[in-house]
């Protein structure tokens, strides 16, 4: 099929080069969308429709449209305010406020803090 359709074209010989070559471009929306979230729906719409060119222009159009926003979902960290975890703060000898507890000078009196038990 793709075979006899190149042999009509007169400087494009049949060639290993030229079939990887073609291949290749073939495929060349689904690989600009590898890093997609609709990667796999490129990826079919460039099996099926590829070959119909237009399918390919529409399939490259949509692996370059607006999609090097790769969403990553980023957890957000549990911020829990409702419970202060016990340990990371202390309490200063000097001015009674609490401290941080890697902190080697209180934050509210400059007093220099002993060394916090971890
Ligand atoms: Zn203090």
């Amino acid at each position: 099929m793709l075979i006899s359709s190149l042999c009509f074209i007169p400087f494009f010989p049949f060639h290993p080069i030229f079939m990887l070559v073609s291949l290749l471009l073939y495929f060349l929306p689904a690989y600009l969308a590898r890093n997609r979230s609709d990667f796999t729906a490129i990826l079919v719409l460039n099996l099926l429709a590829g070959w119909t060119f237009i399918g390919w222009i529409i399939a490259l159009v949509w692996a370059l449209s607006s999609g090097q926003q790769r969403q990553v979902a980023v957890p957000a960290p549990p911020a829990g305010p409702a419970q202060p975890a016990s340990g990371t703060t202390f309490f200063c000898s000097a001015c009674g406020k609490s401290c941080d507890a890697g902190a080697r000078f209180c934050s509210s009196c400059g007093a220099a803090l002993p060394a916090t038990p971890r």
